[in-house]
C-alpha cells in the first residue's frame, strides 16, 4: 500500500511553522490528555494536538475497519496491535483529512472546535504501557569508549560483541515520558582505596545516554523465531530515548550480570511515536559490518536511517548549553538486526515492547552520546555557556535532547526529551 501520508508536495489548512518537527508529512500518534480531563489518542500538526477518538466518533475513519473504542484508550498498545497496514490507513486518511486541498473537516468549525486542541492546552502520557523493554549496545564508538573506560583500552571490543547484538533487559515500570522529574539515586557504589565497605549514598556520577528506541507490535509466538526480512513490518514507531544511568552504582554492580540498579530507576522517552513510515523518505546505507554477521542476522536493503540527534544541558534559570550532536545512522547493529537477534529463540516480543538502541555515540568527540565519553570520565570537564563545568549532571539540571530528519522537501522531528535531575531524598 502506498504512503500516501509522505506526500512532501501536500500542505496543510492548519498553520504550521516552516521548522516546526510536526509537518502535515509527519503525522505521529501519542496519548493526551485535555483540559476537560479526557485522555484520548491523538496525533499532532504544527503545534496542534488532534484527537483522534473524537475524529472516528465523527466518522473520519468510515472505510477503515476500527472499533468504535480504538482511539478512546489511554494507551496505543491496541492499535499497534491492529497491524502495519491499519497505520498506513489511518495515517493515509489523516493526511487527507488536513489537507489543504481537501474540504471536510477544514470546512466545518463546530467539528474542529471537538477534535483541535492547542498543544499548551494538552498535557502529553506515555503513548504505549510498555510490557517489556530491552536496551542494546549497539553503536561500536560507544562500545569502544565505554569498553576503555571501565576495562582496558587494548580490548576495548569484547570478542563476542562484533557477532552478537548485545542487550539487557530492562525496567519498564519507570519508562516516563518527558518533563517528568528525575530523582537522583541512591546506590552502592566500590569501596573506596584501603576500605573493605562499599560506599552507600546518592550516584555522584549522574549521566544521561542518548538513544532511540523503537516500539513494536506483536512480533511472534512463544518458541517461533521471524525471519530477518520480516522484522521491518513489526516497528511501529521510534521515539527519542534517554536512558539515565548512574555510573558509580553501574561500575561497581554490572559484573557478571550487566546493568541494574545504575540505570532501573528512570528513563525519558519523547511523547511523539514518529511511524517507520515517515522516515522513509530518510533511508541511508548501512554500516559496513566486518566480520560478516550470521546468515539469520544479514540484511539488504538500506536499514539505517538519518536521524540528526542533540543534547542540551539547561542549569536551573540559566541558558541551554549544546553538549553533542550525533546521528542514529552511527548505530553498528540495525533496528531489524537486533528484533532478528531478539526473537531468535523463540522469546515472544509483544505490542507496545520498547527495544532501545544503546547510546548513539559518532566518531567525533563532540558526538558522544553521554557525560561519561564526552568528559572522558570527568578527566575533561565541559564549560556550560554560563561558565560552569560539568563532569557529569549535576542536581537541577535539565538534559534535553531532540532528533529530526531534514532534506530539501521536509523536516520530520520527535520534538524534545527533557528531563531535570531533582537531588536525592
Ligand atoms: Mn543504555
Amino acid at each position: 500500500m502506498k504512503i500516501t501520508a509522505n506526500n512532501t508536495n501536500r500542505k496543510s489548512w492548519l498553520e504550521v511553522e516552516k521548522t516546526s518537527d510536526f509537518p502535515i508529512q509527519n503525522i505521529p500518534f501519542g496519548v493526551f490528555i485535555t483540559k476537560d480531563d479526557i485522555i484520548t489518542i491523538g496525533t499532532r500538526i504544527g503545534d496542534f494536538a488532534i484527537d483522534l477518538g473524537a475524529l472516528h466518533q465523527l466518522g473520519y475513519f468510515e472505510g477503515i475497519p476500527l472499533t468504535d473504542d480504538i482511539f478512546l484508550q489511554d494507551t496505543l498498545n491496541d492499535f499497534i496491535a491492529d497491524g502495519r497496514k491499519t497505520w498506513r490507513l489511518v495515517r493515509n486518511r489523516i493526511a487527507d483529512i488536513f489537507d489543504a486541498t481537501k474540504s471536510g473537516l477544514r470546512d466545518n468549525k463546530a467539528h474542529q472546535s471537538e477534535v483541535i486542541f492547542r498543544m499548551e492546552d494538552v498535557e502529553m502520557q506515555l503513548p504505549v504501557s510498555v510490557g517489556d523493554y530491552t536496551d542494546f549496545y549497539a553503536s561500536k564508538e560507544h562500545a569502544t569508549n565505554v569498553g576503555s573506560l571501565f576495562r582496558d583500552p587494548e580490548n576495548a571490543i569484547m570478542p563476542n560483541w562484533l557477532h552478537v547484538p548485545i542487550g539487557y533487559h530492562g525496567r519498564s515500570s519507570s519508562i516516563v515520558p518527558s518533563g517528568t522529574p528525575v530523582r537522583r539515586p541512591l546506590g552502592q557504589s566500590k569501596p573506596l582505596e584501603g576500605e573493605k565497605q562499599p560506599q552507600f549514598g546518592a550516584s555522584r556520577l549522574l549521566d544521561f545516554e542518548l538513544e532511540m528506541a523503537f516500539i513494536t507490535t506483536a512480533v511472534n509466538n512463544l518458541g517461533e523465531r521471524i525471519p530477518i526480512e520480516e522484522t521491518e513490518e513489526n516497528i511501529f514507531g521510534l521515539v527519542l530515548f534517554n536512558d539515565w544511568s548512574a555510573r558509580d552504582i553501574q561500575g561497581w554492580e554490572y559484573q557478571p550480570l550487566g546493568p541494574f540498579l545504575g540505570k532501573s530507576f528512570a528513563s525519558t522517552i519523547s511523547p511523539w511515536i514518529v511511524t517507520l513510515d515517515a522516515l522513509e523518505g530518510f533511508r541511508v546505507d548501512n554500516p559496513t559490518q566486518d566480520p560478516t554477521p550470521l546468515p539469520y542476522l544479514q540484511i539488504d536493503g538500506k536499514r539505517s536511517y538519518d536521524i540528526k540527534l542533540q543534547v542540551g544541558i539547561q542549569p536551573e534559570n540559566g541558558e541551554e548549553t549544546v553538549v553533542a550532536n550525533s546521528n542514529f545512522k552511527y548505530m553498528y547493529w540495525t533496528m531489524v538486526q537486533q528484533l532478528a537477534h531478539h526473537t531468535v529463540n523463540g522469546c515472544p516480543v509483544n505490542a507496545g515492547d520498547m527495544m532501545g538502541s544503546g547510546t548513539i555515540s559518532g566518531p567525533t568527540k563532540d558526538s558522544y552520546g553521554s557525560m561519561l565519553e564526552l568528559t572522558w570520565r570527568g578527566q575533561n570537564p565541559l564549560t556550560l555557556n554560563d561558565g560552569s563545568t560539568r563532569k557529569f549532571i549535576n542536581d537541577h539540571d535539565t538534559v534535553i535532547m531532540r532528533a529530526h530528519c531534514e532534506n530539501d522537501d521536509v523536516r520530520i522531528g520527535f520534538g524534545e526529551c527533557t528531563g531535570k535531575v531533582l537531588p536525592a531524598n
